[in-house]
Order: C-alpha cells, then sequence, then structure tokens
C-alpha cells in the first residue's frame, strides 16, 4: 500500500539543499505537498502530482533568483536525510522504497 508523507518545514529545499532555510512545502494553488514511497510528489487534492525527477522546488534562499528548480538526485538524497520527522514517521522500508524508486527515476 501506498503511504504518503507531508512535507514539513524540516524537509530541506532539494533544489539548493539549504538547511537554514525552511519553507511550507506547498503547490501552487497553496495545498501542502506530500511525498510517497513511489518517488512521486503531489498536494493535498492529488491535482498536483508528478516524480520526484519532474518536480521543480522554490525556497527562500538567493540561489534561486525567484525560479522554481530541479533537484539533483544528491539534492534529494540529502534534504530526505534532513528530514529525520518524515524518516521516522515514514519507517526505514518506506524510505529505502523510497531511495530506490528516485535512484531509478535518475538511472542511477
Ligand atoms: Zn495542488
Ligand atoms: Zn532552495
Amino acid at each position: 500500500m501506498v503511504k504518503r508523507i507531508k512535507l514539513r518545514k524540516d524537509f530541506p529545499c532539494p533544489a539548493c539543499a539549504n538547511q537554514r532555510i525552511s519553507s511550507d512545502w506547498t503547490c501552487t494553488d497553496g495545498e501542502p505537498l506530500y511525498l510517497n514511497e513511489l518517488g512521486v510528489v503531489e498536494c493535498q487534492s492529488g491535482k498536483h502530482s508528478g516524480k520526484v525527477i519532474n518536480q521543480t522546488w522554490k525556497c527562500e534562499s538567493s540561489y534561486h533568483n525567484g525560479q522554481y528548480q530541479k533537484a539533483d538526485l544528491e539534492g534529494f538524497t540529502f534534504a530526505l536525510s534532513q528530514a529525520v520527522q518524515l524518516m521516522s514517521e515514514a519507517g526505514p522500508e518506506w524510505v529505502a522504497n523510497l531511495v530506490t524508486e528516485v535512484g531509478n527515476q535518475y538511472g542511477k
């Protein structure tokens, strides 16, 4: 069964891997974003949904220059590793599955 976990403030921006800036992760409609173990990011209603590799991110960092940016595998893996609450809520199997799926998306 697919389990989705809400992206909270402790999930750093995967695009710039900036830990110091925390964001409320929402879609363009302002709905909270969720991540599932198949490597899919979707908003509450599921209206916006896509693979991690296609997902764009924007935080307050000047790195973005106001633009949404895609994350590379390293950035995403780093962000995941920093999101302690997400990891503990999801459990090790979920995390392992997610890492495999996202690795496949990036062809690694
Ligand atoms: Zn949405
Ligand atoms: Zn960022």
